[in-house]
C-alpha cells in the first residue's frame, strides 16, 4: 500500500485507506485529471453509466422487454445515446453494447450486441 499524496507525494498520516493529505490535495489531483471535461461532460457521463447499469440490471435479470416508465422512475434517460444502429427500417438507440427501441405501446425493447459488429465510424 502506497501511503503517499496522490497530488503531492507528502507522506500520509492517518487512516491507511487515505490516499491524499488534504482536500485542497484532493480537488487539485481532481481538477488535474478531470480538468479537461466540462461539467456538461461530466454530467452527460454519468447519465450515460446510470442508463447502462440499469440495462445492465436488467438483461441479467433475463429482462428484455421493460415499461418505461417503470426505468424512467429508476432513473433512465432516454435522451443520452451513445449511437444508433439503423435495422429493418428501424432506429435502434445505442448504450455502448446495448440497443434500444421505444415501443409506441410505452415499453424499452433492448438487445446486446457485439460491440466489434458496431464500430465507431461504420
Ligand atoms: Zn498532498
Amino acid at each position: 500500500m502506497n501511503n503517499s499524496c496522490r497530488n503531492c507525494g507528502a507522506r500520509i498520516r492517518g487512516r491507511i485507506d487515505k490516499k491524499f493529505c488534504d482536500d485542497s490535495c484532493r480537488s487539485a489531483f481532481h481538477n488535474q485529471v478531470n480538468g479537461e471535461m466540462t461539467s456538461v461532460m461530466r454530467n452527460t457521463h454519468r447519465m450515460l453509466r446510470r442508463n447502462w447499469k440499469i440495462l445492465t440490471r436488467h438483461f441479467n435479470r433475463g429482462e428484455y422487454v421493460l415499461d418505461y416508465d417503470r426505468i424512467h422512475q429508476e432513473g433512465f434517460n432516454a435522451n443520452l445515446v451513445t449511437g444508433y444502429v439503423l435495422e429493418e427500417s428501424r432506429i435502434k438507440y445505442r448504450c455502448y453494447e446495448y440497443t434500444f427501441e421505444l415501443s409506441p405501446d410505452g415499453c424499452v425493447r433492448f438487445d446486446k450486441y457485439n460491440l466489434k459488429d458496431y464500430e465507431v465510424g461504420e
